[in-house]
């Protein structure tokens, strides 16, 4: 899998529609301070499913949509898409190409979708989960992320390299078929209290 295209417009920034191809092999993005190149990386991240508007920079999600600049008006819909060459499948999806979006709009209205199809976030949360390149899946390693990975605790880097391997979902999964479990047990033994006292 490559990602192959990011199309931005009205995203931080990047007021006007913007495409960046990337090309197989390393891509490097060079400019002066100030100019955006982080920003990129926090449309992917937004895309991928990010919710926390502290993680991408911000106060509130509304600070991704572009405020204004000199001579440019302050924009009411942020857009990012990111298209994927999903010809290896590894996504597990019957696409070879899957373009994703997320919109934003100053009223607070959210849009998702893949391949043109509104979605929902957790359809690409879920989607991108198991493959260790959700949002959380440390496939972005921003400024200051290597030292809190040294300076977290052995639990939580073991949580990391589950996120990574792409295990985390099972472990979700796991802890909700056990809450489920424990509810049908106590509903059981209601059943067995109930025909106990009518025996
Ligand atoms: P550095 O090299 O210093 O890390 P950078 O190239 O990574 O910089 P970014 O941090 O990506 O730059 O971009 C910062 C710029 O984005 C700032 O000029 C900031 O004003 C602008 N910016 C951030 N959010 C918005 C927004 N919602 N609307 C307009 N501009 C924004």
């Amino acid at each position: 899998m490559q990602l192959k295209t990011i199309k931005l417009s009205g995203f931080k920034s990047f007021a006007e529609k913007t495409k960046i191809e990337l090309q197989p092999g390393a891509t490097i993005i060079v400019g002066p301070n100030g100019s955006g190149k982080s920003n990129i990386t926090e449309a992917v991240r937004w895309v991928l499913g990010e919710q926390s508007a502290k993680t991408l920079r911000g106060q509130k999600m509304g600070d991704v949509i572009f405020s204004g600049a000199q001579q440019k008006a302050a924009m009411n819909l942020a857009q990012v898409s990111l298209l994927f060459d999903n010809s290896d499948h590894y996504l597990d999806v019957p696409y070879s190409e899957l373009e994703v979006t997320r919109k934003l709009f100053r009223n607070g209205e959210s849009w998702y979708g893949i391949n043109g199809q509104e979605c929902r976030l957790k359809d690409i949360t879920s989607l991108f989960m198991d493959s260790g390149i959700g949002a959380d899946g440390f496939s972005i390693i921003s400024q200051g992320n290597v030292e809190e990975v040294f300076n977290s605790t052995a639990e939580s880097r073991r949580s990391i390299v589950e996120t990574v391997a792409g295990i985390f979902q099972y472990k979700q999964q796991k802890k909700t078929a056990e809450t489920k479990i424990v509810k049908v047990e106590d509903n059981l033994s209601r059943v067995n209290d109930i025909s106990f006292e009518l025996s």
